[in-house]
């Protein structure tokens, strides 16, 4: 395995993720062969081996059924699904079974919300779950079909697109003009082969394309400080990463416009003198690598890709697929980049951004799907096409991913500055009481707000909107983003790593009715903390969920706050305190057995 990838270190992610899909684990035998054959310490291997979660040090079942654990699949029947699965395969969640078939895990969002409840199993994708489901795929798999049997017994004789349009639906529900709607082939690569770098980039400023990831940083500004910096490699990656709980619009494009997005990353790297680019594929969408890497040597084939692009003598561009493995801090610029180069994704103190010092400490620009997307249909277009669309400060169009309480689940391609009245009106949401906007890093709104834009001067959103009912229960909510957070933070910063925690214990106290005044107050200093002094953005927006429904659901938290002669009741529980140690240990407690002669 090592050999295939040259015995190179940068390829550890590679190498570890094709043993772990081989073997079901990585062995201590493995980590220390790795080490030698990349010329690491074992440690720096298993350092890596175990920062991402699909990565296994423990053996697991030849079967891994993950099953979303995403807010919006336990309201469409989650629970139901696991019990199903647990009493099928006659193991619990996060159990393997004695004969060494089966795992059963939970995994965070799987980018299927308008799809619930769903699940991966190995690399293959079920959407629409039901108990009675859970039970036909276990007995379809105990005999003998494998999971791609499940989608089709012919699969292996189905194209790439098939394959992965039979497993999910792009529930496309409005199709705007510049993404989802009829697109040329190629048009903005070979308009952009006869420009300069300089008017290409001049033209996606003058478009005022902005980052779609959520970030919003100017794209033509990002490609001219990597084209401006003196170096004599550059790199554009592709953030397909989208890990955003709600958010799936990135999927639709990876399955229906993957020429276009190849096309946009072609266009970047014409205009910032790169001869290599990198799709980063998150590992949950596993199913469209396939697809993905059909595409590109296609693409070689027609000249498209590879020695002179389109003919155009002294352009020569490559593009290979890094799959990530399970880590939502990933998303980060700089993790993303440092899983590119086979470490663990753990962000970066910044300055210097990447577009200074990168991949392999070259200029790189990271950008998201939808963006490049656009940046070839601008190119095709023209900038004043791309920049009357929309309003002021917001240009073009946007992908929203519409989830949760609504009729119409899927992607909606729409100008920027739509209200979210407007959009709830087209997804059949409008009895909505509440609204996220941006997944659990955004603003979740009330009613009173339903018509405010969704721009980035108002509701910015990297495209999730994920819509709930009046029958919700908005701090359940606040309570399932914030163990997300808890269970994503890297570790490294302490406000981030522990704060999170605290502030989760916060939300636990006002659904017990045991918060008093005080501790609005402290879940909004501790907030501020976290934010201002974390490194990365996961750790600047984690407090969000908690900030934006302290300010737009205030009693929902002041109706649960009790004086303090009714909270003189003791809020520790000792069994539940060591539950943990006592499932490690595989031993109830002493306590326990005391009190109850158990
Ligand atoms: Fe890691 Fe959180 Fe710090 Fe980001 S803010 S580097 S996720 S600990």
């Amino acid at each position: 395995v090592c050999a295939a990838y040259g015995d190179d270190h940068h390829r550890l992610l590679d190498i570890l993720r094709t043993l772990q899909n081989r073997y079901r684990w990585i062995s201590p035998q493995m980590l220390s062969v790795v080490a030698a054959q990349t010329g690491q310490t074992r440690v720096a291997v298993e350092g890596v081996a175990s920062f991402y979660s699909f990565l296994s040090l423990t053996p697991k079942g030849r079967i891994t059924i993950r099953l979303c654990d995403d807010i919006i699949d336990r309201f469409a029947g989650l629970k139901a699904v696991a019990a199903a699965f647990e009493a099928a395969l006659g193991i619990a969640m996060g159990e393997t079974s004695d004969d060494g078939a089966f795992s059963l895990e939970y995994t965070p969002c799987i980018g299927l919300c308008d799809q619930a409840p769903a699940a991966m199993i190995n690399d293959v994708v079920m959407t629409n779950l039901t108990a009675d489901r859970a039970h036909e795929i276990v007995a379809a798999l105990r005999s003998g079909q494998s999971p791609q049997d499940l989608i089709s017994p012919r699969f292996s004789a189905l194209t790439p697109y098939e394959q992965a349009s039979r497993m999910v639906e792009s529930n496309i529900r409005h199709a705007g003009s510049v993404l989802l709607g009829p697109v040329p082939d190629n048009a903005g690569l070979a308009a952009a082969l006869d420009m300069t770098p300089e008017g290409i980039i001049e033209a996606v400023e003058a478009s005022g394309l902005r980052g779609c990831g959520g970030a919003g940083f100017s794209a033509g500004k990002k490609w001219r400080l990597a084209g401006a910096t003196p170096a004599g490699r550059r790199y554009i990656i592709c953030d397909a990463d989208e890990g955003e709980p709600g958010t799936f619009k990135d999927r639709v494009l990876l399955t229906e416009r993957p020429h276009l997005l190849v096309e946009g990353m072609t266009i970047a790297a014409k205009a910032v003198g790169a001869s290599e680019g990198i799709i980063y594929l998150r590992g949950e969408y596993a199913y469209l690598e396939g697809l993905l890497a059909a595409v590109l040597e296609e693409r070689r084939i027609e000249g498209l890709l590879g020695r002179a692009v389109m003919g155009q003598e002294g352009f020569d561009f490559d593009i290979r697929i890094q799959m990530g493995a399970g880590a939502y801090v990933c998303g980060a610029e700089s993790a993303l980049i440092s899983s590119c180069e086979g470490r663990p994704g753990e962000p970066m103190t910044r300055p210097p951004f990447p577009v200074e010092k990168g991949y392999f400490g070259c200029p790189t620009v990271v950008n998201n799907v939808e963006t490049l997307c656009h940046a070839a249909r601008i190119l095709d277009r023209g900038a004043q096409w791309f920049f009357d669309m929309g309003q002021a400060g917001s240009h073009g169009t946007k992908l929203f991913s519409v989830s949760g309480d609504c009729l119409n689940p899927g992607v909606y391609e729409l100008p920027y500055g739509m209200t979210v009245h407007a959009l709830l009106e087209m997804a059949g949401g409008e009895d909505a009481a509440a609204v996220l906007v941006g997944g659990p890093s955004g603003t979740m709104i009330g009613r009173d707000s339903f018509e405010r834009r969704l721009s980035f001067d108002d509701l910015a959103t990297g495209g999730a909107v994920v819509i709930f009912g009046r029958e919700r229960n908005i701090l359940e909510i606040v309570d399932y983003y914030m163990s997300f957070f808890v269970d994503e933070s890297c570790g490294y910063c302490t406000p981030c790593r522990v704060g999170n925690v605290f502030l989760q214990q916060a939300i636990a106290k006002f659904r017990k009715g045991l918060a008093g005044p005080e501790d609005i107050d402290y879940l909004k200093d501790l907030s501020a903390t976290i934010m201002e002094t974390s490194r990365c953005g996961l750790g600047m927006t984690s407090p969000r969920p908690i900030l934006t429904t302290l300010e737009n659901f205030p009693l929902v938290y002041s109706a649960l706050v009790k004086p303090s002669e009714d909270r003189l009741r003791p809020t520790f529980d000792i069994q539940s305190a060591i539950d943990d140690a006592r499932k490690l240990a595989r031993r109830r407690s002493y306590i326990y057995d005391r009190d109850f002669g158990q």
